[in-house]
């Protein structure tokens, strides 16, 4: 979508603020741009048909503020994205980007008034590169119906993200992520489809065959000189169903991967839990137990989130953490995310796990997890998720990267 068709909506109570963004917003090609001084206008507009791509949104306003605005726009069923706009502290501004997400809209970050041209042009830009947010932007609805298709049909395929050692800049393996090549849009993403398969009982079937994929996809790697480790997701639903493990040795012998040998942990196919809440732990236990006896390697994904949690470090033999990209991006500027993150990364240690840090943005983010002596990282700032045919020249790529830039191996 060009940034011309992209429908801008901004709020905030001082008029000549309003003029100076949507002035701002005009330069960096967002043409499209409407202005209220208040959220009961706004809020007129879009019963009367407004259908914004994006809102920068003000926070402290007289009258609606715009902690109150957000709440009218979860019940409108807002489906663009958002950015907070405020003069006030930092903490507030995090606080309400935390129940911005809460509340599942999309949020580009906070900004801090006065806003300047260059900050909000960063976050656009990478609004702009970012996985197809652009596209997100104008948010299409799938039913269950069209992902059973798309599934049957062979639609849904696999990208993987690559992971490496922070002490060697190795490539120690890759997290498979599901994409929905649809006819019509393109490259779906996962937040378009995984919930739905979740409520539609879909979960397991593209469970099943992201994980057969995978094992193709790594065997090819292995045969063509690159043997990796590939970590799949499983949904706690699939975690329930007791012949999984049966179905996961079966695959990995038909593709001839590896299983690890007692010498060798680096080739196992990894799975990785989600922060779901399980409540009958029966079921997952025996399917979890089982895949580690098959020689499977677990993973607790999300470490710090939801469901994710000591209990569950306690009852299940995990060999990795990974720590949710929450408090790993935040960390550096943020004390709280830090100290979680410290707490969760001494955890693992002493449970002897493998540490992973999810999130990892940037040159600080990743300077951060080195020094913390966290193993394994895994972020944009090393690679974002691509096809499996791209995976060899992005390793060549990361290497002189290595070598160059980073000062690694
Ligand atoms: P996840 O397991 O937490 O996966 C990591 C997500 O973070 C991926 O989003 C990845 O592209 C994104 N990511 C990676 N590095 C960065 C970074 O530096 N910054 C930011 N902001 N994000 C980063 P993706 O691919 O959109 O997947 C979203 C979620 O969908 C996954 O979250 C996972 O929960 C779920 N999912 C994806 N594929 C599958 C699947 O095959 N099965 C199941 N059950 N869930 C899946
Ligand atoms: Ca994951």
């Amino acid at each position: 979508m060009k940034r011309a068709d992209i429908r801008v909506l901004v709020l905030d109570d001082e008029p000549f603020i309003l003029k100076l963004h949507a002035r701002m917003l005009k330069d960096l090609g967002f043409t499209s741009c409407s202005t209220f001084e208040q959220g009961t206008l706004a809020l007129a507009a879009l019963d009367a048909g407004l259908k914004p791509d994006l809102i920068l949104l003000d926070l402290s306003m007289p009258g609606m503020d715009g902690i109150e605005f957000i709440r009218h726009l979860v019940k409108r069923a807002f489906a663009g994205a958002l950015v907070l706009v405020s003069g006030e502290d930092e903490r507030l501004l995090e606080t309400g980007e935390r129940l911005v997400r809460a509340h599942g809209i999309s949020i580009l970050g906070h900004i801090g008034k006065p806003v300047k041209p260059g900050p909000l042009g960063a976050m656009l830009d990478s609004w702009d590169r970012g996985t197809g947010a652009m596209a997100r932007a104008r948010v299409k609805t799938y039913s269950a119906n069209d992902l059973r298709e798309g599934l049957r049909s062979g639609q849904l395929v696999n990208h993987y993200q690559p992971k490496v050692s922070l002490k060697t800049g190795d490539v120690t393996g890759v997290e498979c992520l599901a994409r929905w090549l649809h006819p019509q849009d393109g490259l779906v993403m996962p937040e378009h489809f995984i919930a739905l398969a979740e409520q539609n009982g879909l979960i397991d079937d593209l469970t099943r065959v992201a994980f057969s994929r995978a094992m193709t996809d790594i065997s090819d790697l292995e045969r063509a000189g690159f043997p990796l480790q590939v970590s799949v997701n499983l949904a706690a639903t699939t975690l329930g169903s007791i012949d999984f493990a049966d179905f996961a040795a079966h695959e990995a012998q038909r593709a001839s991967v590896r299983l690890r040998c007692l010498h060798d942990e680096s080739c196992s196919p990894l799975f990785c839990t989600e922060s779901q809440l399980i409540k009958d732990l029966r079921a997952p236990l025996e399917v979890l137990t089982r895949l580690r006896l098959m020689r499977f390697t677990l993973s607790i994904d999300d470490f710090g989130t939801g469901y994710s949690s000591l209990a569950q470090l306690r009852t299940i033999p995990f060999d990795e953490l990974k720590i949710d990209q929450s408090f790993v991006h935040r960390a550096a500027h943020d004390a709280t995310a830090r100290a979680i993150y410290d707490a969760s990364l001494g955890l693992a240690k002493q449970l002897n796990m493998t540490t992973v840090a999810e999130g990892v943005e940037d040159r600080v983010d990743w300077n951060l997890v080195r020094e913390s002596g966290c193993d394994e990282a895994q972020g944009y700032f090393v690679a974002r998720p691509m096809a499996a045919s791209d995976l060899p020249a992005w390793r060549d790529a990361w290497r002189r990267r290595c070598a160059t830039e980073l000062t690694v191996e």
